[in-house]
């Protein structure tokens, strides 16, 4: 093994000390230079539509109540199992809901809950910054997810006619749709706005959308 020793000084460099005239002249530099970093938490970034972040039960506008009918979709299709639903049948053999739950320190944030959902009942909000130091916190009952609902549209500004880009993935065809996502989205709503992660939400060059994907989106 080749050993790589410090190049000896000479003895105008000993005394002027140069490394750390190197290493003051690059403190400088940067300065001067552009940061790339930002000044999280008065600096916050940027969300992108589609961010994976804090899971809500959306609240049924006429109802007030969650949009949530109880099939168990999102409970099965749970890779890590965090989602905890009770039922019991209503007199008319709808399923009546005694417990929603999603322990989310157990969630690997695949977004397949939001993605199979029916109805659009469950997201996954843009907010990100809900870190605990208690880990009940961090398990969310029925009633905090609608209180996520709520706070969501508070800090975002968007109404009713929010739409997420999991309820209508990117390219699908509106009659593979269930009837509940088949519905009227913002006038900003392009193929481009399907596309989940990216700010300019460019469809990706390898999957092109075809004109009869283009013309039900
Ligand atoms: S995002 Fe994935 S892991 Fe998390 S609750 Fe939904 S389905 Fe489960
Ligand atoms: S998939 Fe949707 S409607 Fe079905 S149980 Fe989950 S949140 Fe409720």
């Amino acid at each position: 093994m080749k050993v790589q020793y410090k190049a000896k000084r000479n003895l105008l460099q000993t005394i002027l000390q140069v490394e750390i005239l190197q290493g003051l002249a690059l403190t400088l530099r940067k300065l001067f230079s552009r940061p790339i970093t930002r000044q999280y938490p008065d600096e916050k970034p940027p969300m992108y539509a589609g961010f994976r972040g804090q899971h809500a039960l959306v609240r049924d506008p006429l109802t007030n109540a969650s949009k949530c009918i109880g099939c168990m979709r999102c409970a099965t299709v749970c890779p890590s199992r965090c989602i905890h639903i009770k039922t019991h049948p209503g007199d008319s053999g709808q399923r009546l809901i005694d417990q929603y739950a999603i322990d989310v320190l157990r969630c690997v944030f695949c977004g397949y809950c939001v993605e199979v959902c029916p109805v659009g009942a469950i997201t996954m909000t843009e907010v990100f910054e809900y870190a605990s130091y208690d880990r009940e916190a961090i398990y969310f009952d029925q009633e905090i997810l609608l209180a996520n609902w709520d706070r969501f549209l508070e800090q975002t500004g968007y109404d009713d006619t929010y739409v997420n880009p999991f309820w209508r993935p990117r390219g699908t065809l509106e009659s593979r749709l269930a009837a509940a996502m088949r519905r009227d989205v913002p006038a900003d709503w392009t193929i481009e706005g399907q596309f989940v992660g990216t700010k300019v939400r460019q469809p990706p060059a390898s999957k092109p959308i075809t004109d009869t994907e283009a013309a039900h989106a």
